[in-house]
């Protein structure tokens, strides 16, 4: 079975593509960019699912495809649950913008003790097929914010976001250890086992 992954981030579109992949199962995958005039999808939406939902519905109907979008982000205790679904543009910066949000972000929580520096990542996956079937998994990742960045891998808020039960930011962990634990890699799996229930009907 064919399907489309409806991201335009290449950051996001690699892991997706490896997390499904690793999964092994039996489709071929294809991103949006193998779409050229594929719509933008503006999310309006004030939730995850909601977002993801709009995504995947848009390009599913574009391409004739079942596609996969992800909606995802930093929930951070102390600011009320956002950046939340306003992540990848909580600065409103247009340049350099992962590094204008995570400092927004740490300027924000700078007098915040220690201990209620708590944060998660969220992340819902949905699945949208031809005939309209619908398939959304939600997964999250607890942790807690550094006061200043670490480490250089991943993308966005990972040089300021510590993994409940790590010493170490998810920036200073390999692609496949945050995988391994992320939100993302959470959300997917569930998404990868209700599409090979799916499949298995076909
Ligand atoms: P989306 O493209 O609307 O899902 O935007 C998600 C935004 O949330 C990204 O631009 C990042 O700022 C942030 N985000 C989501 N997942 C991660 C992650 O795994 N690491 C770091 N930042 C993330």
């Amino acid at each position: 079975m064919k399907f489309v992954i409806a991201t335009r981030n290449s950051h996001k579109a690699t892991e997706l593509k490896r997390i499904l992949e690793e999964l092994d199962l039996d489709c071929e995958l294809f991103t949006v960019a193998d779409f050229p005039g594929a719509p933008e999808v503006e999310e309006t939406e004030s939730t995850f699912e909601g977002n993801a939902l709009l995504k995947a519905r848009a390009l599913a109907k574009f391409t004739g495809l079942a596609a996969i979008a992800d909606d995802s982000g930093l929930c951070v205790d102390a600011l009320d649950g956002n950046p939340g679904v306003l992540s990848a543009r909580w600065s409103g910066a247009t340049e350099n913008v992962d590094q204008a949000n995570l400092e927004l972000v740490l300027e924000q929580v700078k007098d915040v003790a220690p201990e209620n520096r708590g944060a998660e990542f969220v992340c819902a996956a949905v699945a949208v097929f031809p005939d309209g079937q619908e398939l959304i998994a939600i997964g999250e990742m607890l942790g807690h914010l550094l006061d200043a960045p670490t480490g250089e891998n991943g993308f966005g808020y990972d040089p300021i976001f510590v993994p409940q039960g790590f010493e170490i930011s998810t920036a200073q962990m390999s692609a496949t250890e945050k995988d391994a634990i992320s939100h993302r890699g959470k959300a997917l799996n569930d998404l990868a086992i209700q599409i090979s229930e799916v499949i298995s009907q076909f």
